[in-house]
C-alpha cells in the first residue's frame, strides 16, 4: 500500500546521517587540484596549513573516501535545528494547477537563516580540535558571517569578519546579529592591513569588494598566531558538509519510496546544490539512476552558462590558490543583483568538471523573473524565500508549468537554501517596479575573460 506522503517529512534523530556524502570519490575524473600561483604546481597539504585548520585540508584534498565520519560534537550541534523539513509543496502544485509533485528541501529555519551554518560549525569545529584561538573571513551580503558567528560562540572561539563595507552600511542588522554572537566585524577596506591600507590609498571613497575582504581576511590570519583562514562556499571541504542536506533527503524520500526526477539548486560558489545532489549524483556516477539536476544562477553572473572552463584566481585580491573552474574572470564585476550570494565569479571544481562531464545542467534567469516566482511561492507556501533561493523556486515552476502542458507526473525536488528578512530592500524594488534585469554582453565579458591567466598544462 502506498503510504500518503505529509506536508513535511521530518526524519527522527536516529535516523539522522552519520557521514558526510564525498562525490569527488564516486567521480572517474577528478576535479583538477588547486594550483600555487608562484609554481602553478598542485598545492601542497603544509603549503595550505597555513591559511586553513589542518583536518580541513585533509578534507580538501581527499578525493577517495567517499564516507567521512560526522563528529559527534558536529552532530550534536545539527540537532538543535536539523533535520531541516523536506516539504511537499501541495499547496503550489495546487495554484499551478499542475501534474507534478513538487517537494522542496528548507535550509532556512535557523537564525543565520541559510545552508551556510552546516559548514560553518563544521569549520569551527575543526579549528577549535585545532587548539586555534580564532578564525576570519569575510563576508558580502551577510549569511556567511552570521551562521560562522553563531558557530564560533557555541565552541568559544574568536570570529572576525570582514564585511564589504557597502554591505556594511546598508544591512545593519546583519552587523549587530554578528556582533550579537560575539563576533568582531570590519568593513572592508580597513585599514588594519596592508592590503586594506593600499586600497585604501588608491581609492580612498570606495565601499569595497568581495575580492578585497578576503585578502583582508587572510592577511590577517596569516600573519595572526593562533588564527586560520575559513570560508564558506566554493571549496570541495563546503561541499562535503552540505551533502547533508542531501543526505537527509534521500533518506526521507526512501522512506516514501519517492525518486525525484530533476533536482533543481541555485548556484553561487556551489556549495548547496553540490550538497543537494551529493547522493543523487553519487548513484548517477554509479550508473544506478539517471536523474536530471540543474544549476540555476542568475543572468547578471553566468559563470555556468556563459563562461570559461580554466584556471583562475579564486579572489580579486589574487591572493588565493587557482582553481580549474567555470569562471567569468576573477576581475568580473556583476552588475547590482540583488541575490548577493550568487554574485561569485566562478563555481566550485567540482561542479564545474560535474558539469563539464555532461552530467549536470545550467539554466541562466533574469531576476525580475525570479522576485515573481519568489513572490507566488510565499504567497502560497508562507516562507519568505530568500532572493538566492528563489532562482530555484523559479526553474522549479517552469518545470512545473511544462508538466501541467505535456501531463508528465514528474517529480521536482528543489532547495529552499533560507529566507529572506534581511532582504526587503530588493522586494521593495521589485513590489516598486524599480528593479532591472542587466545581463552582460559579450564585450563585458570579454573584459572578465582577458583576466583569466594563462596556464599550460
Ligand atoms: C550563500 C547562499 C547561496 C549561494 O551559495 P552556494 O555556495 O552556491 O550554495 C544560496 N542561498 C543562500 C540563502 C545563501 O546564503
Amino acid at each position: 500500500m502506498k503510504k500518503q506522503i505529509p506536508y513535511k517529512i521530518y526524519l527522527s534523530e536516529k535516523e539522522l546521517p552519520k557521514k558526510w556524502l564525498n562525490i569527488r570519490a564516486f567521480m572517474g575524473n577528478k576535479p583538477a587540484p588547486l594550483l600555487n600561483p608562484a609554481t602553478q604546481k598542485p598545492m601542497t597539504e603544509a603549503e595550505l596549513s597555513t591559511v586553513f585548520c589542518s583536518e580541513l585540508v585533509r578534507q580538501e584534498l581527499d578525493e577517495t573516501t567517499p564516507y567521512i565520519e560526522i563528529p559527534q560534537k558536529i552532530r550534536d550541534f545539527y540537532k538543535m535545528y536539523r533535520p531541516a523539513p523536506l516539504v511537499r509543496a501541495y499547496c503550489l502544485e495546487k495554484a499551478l494547477g499542475t501534474p507534478a509533485k513538487i517537494y522542496y528541501k528548507f535550509e532556512g529555519n535557523n537564525t543565520s537563516g541559510s545552508h551556510k551554518l552546516n559548514s560553518a560549525i563544521a569549520q569551527a569545529y575543526y579549528a577549535k580540535k585545532q587548539g586555534l584561538k580564532g578564525v576570519t573571513t569575510e563576508t558580502g551580503a551577510g549569511q556567511w558571517g552570521t551562521a560562522l558567528s553563531m558557530a564560533c560562540s557555541y565552541f568559544g572561539l574568536d570570529c572576525k569578519v570582514f564585511m564589504v563595507k557597502c554591505s556594511y552600511e546598508q544591512k545593519p542588522f546583519r552587523r549587530e546579529v554578528m556582533r550579537t554572537y560575539g563576533a568582531n566585524v570590519t568593513p572592508s577596506p580597513s585599514n588594519l592591513t596592508n592590503v586594506g591600507r593600499k586600497i585604501l590609498e588608491e581609492f580612498p571613497g570606495t565601499t569595497g569588494s568581495l575580492g578585497c575582504a578576503i585578502s583582508e581576511a587572510v592577511e590577517v590570519a596569516v600573519s595572526s598566531y593562533g588564527y586560520r583562514y575559513v570560508l564558506g562556499s566554493v571549496l570541495n571541504q563546503v561541499l562535503l558538509h552540505q551533502s547533508i542536506i542531501g543526505l537527509e533527503t534521500k533518506t526521507a524520500m526512501d522512506k516514501y519510496g519517492i525518486k525525484p526526477d530533476v533536482i533543481i539548486g541555485c548556484a553561487g560558489g556551489g556549495s548547496n546544490l553540490g550538497g543537494l545532489i551529493a547522493p543523487f549524483m553519487a548513484e548517477k556516477l554509479q550508473g544506478k539512476e539517471n536523474y536530471q539536476m540543474i544549476a540555476v544562477e542568475p543572468a547578471s553572473c553566468p559563470s555556468l552558462t556563459r563562461g570559461k572552463y580554466a584556471y583562475d584566481f579564486c579572489d580579486t585580491g589574487k591572493v588565493c590558490p587557482l582553481a580549474k573552474m567555470y569562471t567569468l574572470g576573477s576581475g568580473f564585476i556583476p552588475s547590482a543583483n540583488h541575490a548577493g550570494g550568487l554574485r561569485y565569479h566562478g563555481m566550485t571544481t567540482t561542479l564545474s568538471e560535474l558539469y563539464h562531464q555532461g552530467l549536470m545542467e545550467a539554466r541562466a534567469v533574469e531576476q525580475t523573473e525570479v522576485f515573481k516566482a519568489a513572490e507566488q511561492f510565499a504567497r502560497v507556501e508562507g516562507i519568505l524565500p530568500a532572493p538566492e533561493s528563489s532562482h530555484a523556486i523559479k526553474v522549479a515552476i517552469d518545470e512545473a508549468i511544462k508538466c501541467k502542458e505535456t501531463g508528465e507526473e514528474r517529480t521536482i525536488l528543489f532547495g529552499l537554501t533560507g529566507t529572506g528578512y534581511f532582504d526587503m530592500v530588493a522586494y521593495e524594488n521589485f513590489h516598486d517596479g524599480k528593479m532591472t534585469d542587466y545581463i552582460p554582453t559579450d564585450a563585458d565579458l570579454q573584459k572578465g575573460f582577458d583576466g583569466i591567466p594563462k596556464i599550460n598544462l
